[in-house]
């Protein structure tokens, strides 16, 4: 798929074709009924987003349990608010999506948190590290935007751990406790990775644990690469690509909706070898939604 406008525009020139698209990338003819478990040819129902069984008549939507299913805006100004995005790698404000879609501000609002959450679910959290595999952990203070508030009381933290020349993935927490951070690691770094962080009293404990590999970078000696090659270089950068998407994007982030943010950046970031691919597989691959 060339990613021009002029292409998106040839590729995806009405409603239907991105129905089609939808029907054919999830199902496809022969797919087997839900209800009457055959193998069965799909007829298009003009009436409403939907195909029908040839055996039973029973109606397949090829929205359903994707970020369109339950909206009236159309589905080509939905896969080209996605394009936007793909194109932007530095976020997509509401104001440009009401901009460039012609929709309201609050429909463009919603359009580009649900798009957001969505590149969240198709980047997923697979877990990192492994034997002869170094993470480098650190964490970054992020908002405080929101005018009124007094200095550093509406920030949220994000913490983020990076595999070399691996993926990322962030969580957003409450605090850079131990009790926090910890359990974190544990969940997500495979045994035999090897740990890089800066001197955080939280992380002390790496030391001593067994499934993992610790080494811990001296920043207030301006060490950003240690002798043993240890640093938190990548995840720092992870963070300026962060906070730029942010500020590009808004005025204030609440706590609450940062975690979309880290998951575009994330989705962006794991993809950064191989950007042709973010527009087919957002289009394509639409995991259960809770
Ligand atoms: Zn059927």
């Amino acid at each position: 798929m060339k990613q021009t406008v002029q292409s998106f525009f040839k590729r995806f020139p009405d409603d239907e074709t991105c129905l089609v698209h939808l029907f054919e990338s999830r199902f496809g003819q022969g797919h087997e009924c839900p209800k009457c478990k055959r193998s069965a040819k799909w007829y298009r129902i003009k009436a409403e987003r939907a195909y029908s069984c040839q055996w039973c008549g029973n109606h397949l939507h090829p929205t359903v349990g994707t970020p369109f299913a339950k909206s009236r805006t159309s589905l080509q100004l939905w896969f080209f608010a996605i394009f936007l995005f793909v194109k932007s790698r530095n976020g997509v404000s509401a104001k440009e999506l009401e901009r460039q879609l012609g929709v309201t501000y609050k429909t463009a609002w919603r359009m580009g948190h649900e798009i957001r959450k969505h590149m969240a679910a198709v980047d997923g959290n697979g877990p990192l590290g492994g034997l002869g595999k170094i993470v480098q952990i650190d964490e970054t203070f992020v908002g405080g935007y929101k005018k009124g508030a007094k200095g550093g009381k509406d920030k949220a933290i994000v913490m983020g751990m990076i595999e070399e020349d691996g993926n990322v993935m962030t969580h957003v927490v409450k605090d850079r406790k131990r009790l926090t951070l910890y359990p974190i690691i544990k969940e997500n770094l495979l045994e035999g990775t090897e740990i890089h962080t800066d001197e955080l009293p939280a992380y002390n404990r790496l030391a001593y644990d067994r499934d993992y590999k610790y080494k811990s970078v001296d920043h207030s000696a301006k060490q950003y690469v240690g002798p043993e090659g240890e640093s938190t270089n990548s995840v720092e950068g992870f963070f300026m690509h962060l906070k730029r998407t942010i500020k590009g994007t808004h005025i204030w982030v609440s706590q609450k909706h940062l975690s979309k943010y880290a998951g575009e950046t994330e989705f962006i970031y794991n993809r950064r070898k191989r950007p042709e691919t973010m527009l087919p597989e957002l289009l394509t691959v639409f995991p259960q939604r809770s």
